[in-house]
């Protein structure tokens, strides 16, 4: 009874140990690239539906370049989790990446044509030069700290953004050889415009920025450049980490 029961005890577990391997391979077959993908693209699509186009994002350029991105590569690994939520996360260096609605809301007031050559001052996780990327031909992005740069060029580069081109130095200067833009885009706070980027804008180009204090929040401003002059839009108050390098050594 005992040794028939030991043995029984002996074959229910060697059978438990090959279900329990079973499952594992099982688990591992179904975490395959492809489910995760499916998994993104499911989450992509929610938060495109729930964050950006039920707050009046509708330019259709903009909902499928934030459908198209994958959010989750561009972020740091322990934050993978939460690339979809709805709101910012750390990228390292103490930098952040914007929540998504505020990239789809800042994309959509370019008002973008596919043929468009656009500036960004403050490439950090690269993810908003990929959304850009997914509209126009050549987006030409500045980072001043090193480590950020290097990251983003080579996460770019992987995921297929050849026509995305990172350099590392101070944004405050612009990219005059690459000049004039229809778009100039920046994503950290700034107390003034920078004037070489006012003048790198094409005649009836845009340039938007959080504009303000570089302590507390900015105004999200929206400006034209009209017959030489500049038409601003306030569109919300902000909250961006603070630019640096010259635009400090100006105030
Ligand atoms: N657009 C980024 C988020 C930017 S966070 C994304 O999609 O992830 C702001 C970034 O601006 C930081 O990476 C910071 O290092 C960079 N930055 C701050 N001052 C800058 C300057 N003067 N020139 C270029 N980049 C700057």
């Amino acid at each position: 009874m005992v040794v028939g029961g030991g043995r029984t005890l002996e074959v229910s577990m060697k059978h438990s140990r090959l279900v329990w391997t079973g499952c594992l391979i099982l688990g591992l077959a179904l975490s395959s690239p492809s489910d995760t993908e499916d998994r993104t693209r499911q989450q992509r699509e929610r938060m495109v539906e729930r964050d950006i186009r039920a707050r009046g994002i509708r330019d259709g350029r903009v909902l499928s370049a934030m459908r198209r991105v994958p959010r989750h590569l561009l972020v740091p690994e322990a934050y993978r989790a939460q690339a979809y939520a709805d709101h910012p996360l750390p990228i390292g260096e103490g930098q952040t990446i914007s929540q998504p609605y505020v990239v789809g809301l800042m994309t959509e007031a370019l008002a973008l044509q596919p043929g468009d050559r656009v500036l960004e001052i403050g490439t950090g996780s690269g993810y908003q030069a990929a959304v850009l990327a997914e509209i126009v031909t050549a987006v030409y992005s500045i980072e001043i700290r090193d480590n950020l740069a290097k990251q983003a060029r080579k996460d770019l580069q992987s995921l297929g953004y050849h026509h995305v081109h990172v350099t590392c130095g101070d944004g405050y200067g612009g990219w005059p050889e690459h000049a004039p833009f229809d778009a100039i885009i920046i994503t950290a706070a700034a107390d003034h415009i920078p004037p070489p980027l006012i003048r790198q804008l094409k005649e009836g180009g845009r340039l938007i920025l959080p504009l303000g204090s570089t302590v507390y929040y900015q105004m999200l401003t929206l400006v034209e450049k009209r017959d030489g002059d500049l038409k601003l839009k306030q569109m919300g108050s902000v909250r961006f980490v603070p630019m640096v390098g010259k635009v400090k050594g100006t105030e």
